[in-house]
């Protein structure tokens, strides 16, 4: 993972939704002109398959979704030691 770094400098934006470089830059990310989704620059360099990267919108969505359902209480980070616990029970 050596050329990871060199990736982020060379790397050439574009919207993997629409296949489209027609974004805009931005310091830490781009936004597509066509659909409107940002993304983030380095989850762009770093996922090596663009068909899996989620726009900041999404990710967002993510993380609401995760702090409207979680136990009252408790971080995010107990939520997931209690899944963890759960798997090794069984
Ligand atoms: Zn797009």
């Amino acid at each position: 993972m050596s050329h990871v770094k060199t990736n982020i400098r060379m790397a050439k934006y574009y919207c993997p939704y629409c296949n489209t470089n027609k974004i805009v830059e931005y310091e830490s990310y781009f936004k597509c002109t066509l659909c409107k989704s940002k993304f983030d620059k380095f989850d762009f360099a770093t996922t090596e398959d663009k068909s899996d990267l989620l726009s900041l919108g999404e990710l967002k969505g993510i993380a609401k979704v995760l702090k409207k359902y979680k136990p009252k209480g408790k971080d995010l980070s107990e939520l997931f030691e209690d899944i963890n616990d759960d798997s090794e029970q069984k």
